[in-house]
């Protein structure tokens, strides 16, 4: 089968900025993608075709993958030599399959895992990593992969925590301030850290300084009434009681 536009599909022409093969990518029309529900973690459910399947870009001569456009184009700080050496890792990772195929879900999930190996060369931000793996939890999460889709929530958590708390300038795509708070809010409420939730919670609510959106306020007031509501007991009673007496400020 070969790649063919369609009324959501374009075809574009893309150089691939390592190995300079030429090769089709599928793109999809903004104005035609429809979403049907808006999920806590910023996720979204979409009738028809979803976006996520063509997010990356794949070189399929060499596998170097990024997110579409420019940041394909960008190298960062990928050293030629130590790319090629990994070829055959990229190959595994591949499992054999042709990039210049029409996308399907199992290529749109590879193409994500190339894309996270690709990272480590480019030696992006650890949060480039976080968008990629959560990115991977939506697609199974469309699904209903339950297991995968919490895999890659923790990996997405791990990678977001770290570049939030140990880089100077993470690269959140385009997330506010309040917004990045809000979502490690939400994924520690996926993977059950109440305590760690309710802090961001908190953060977004009361911390003027983020100048957080008010969508970002509301669906943190919205996420720790549930975590009240569907805890009852001692547990969120005690994070209560325990950040009465912390300053608002500490994370
Ligand atoms: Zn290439």
């Amino acid at each position: 089968m070969r790649m063919q536009p369609t009324n959501q599909i374009w075809i574009k022409q893309v150089e691939c900025p390592l190995c300079y093969e030429d090769f089709p990518t599928e793109n999809i029309w903004q104005n035609k993608v429809s979403i049907a529900e808006e999920y806590a973690d910023l996720g979204k459910k979409y009738n028809g075709t979803n976006p996520l399947f063509y997010s990356v870009w794949v070189c399929p001569n060499c596998y170097y993958a990024d997110l579409r456009g420019d940041e394909f184009q960008n190298t960062g700080k990928i050293n030629d030599e130590a790319f090629e050496e990994d070829f055959s890792i990229f190959k595994m990772v591949a499992e054999g399959e042709d990039f210049r195929q029409p996308r399907t879900f199992q290529l749109a999930v590879i193409s994500y895992k190339l894309a996270l190996l690709t990272a480590k060369h480019k030696k992006s931000s650890a949060a480039r990593s976080g968008t990629l793996n959560l990115r991977l939890a939506w697609l199974y999460r469309s699904i209903r992969k339950t297991e995968q889709e919490k895999t890659h929530i923790q990996y997405a958590l791990n990678y977001y925590m770290d570049a939030y708390t140990q880089e100077s300038d993470p690269d959140f795509g385009n997330l506010s301030p309040g917004g990045i708070i809000y979502l490690l809010g939400e994924l520690h409420r996926q993977i059950g850290d109440v305590r760690s939730a309710v802090n961001f919670f908190q953060k977004v609510v009361n911390d003027k300084k983020l100048n957080t959106e008010p969508k970002y306020i509301k669906l943190a007031r919205l996420q720790w009434e549930n975590l009240k509501e569907n805890r009852v007991g001692s547990e969120v009673t005690q994070v209560e009681m325990d950040e009465s007496s912390q300053n608002n400020d500490e994370v």
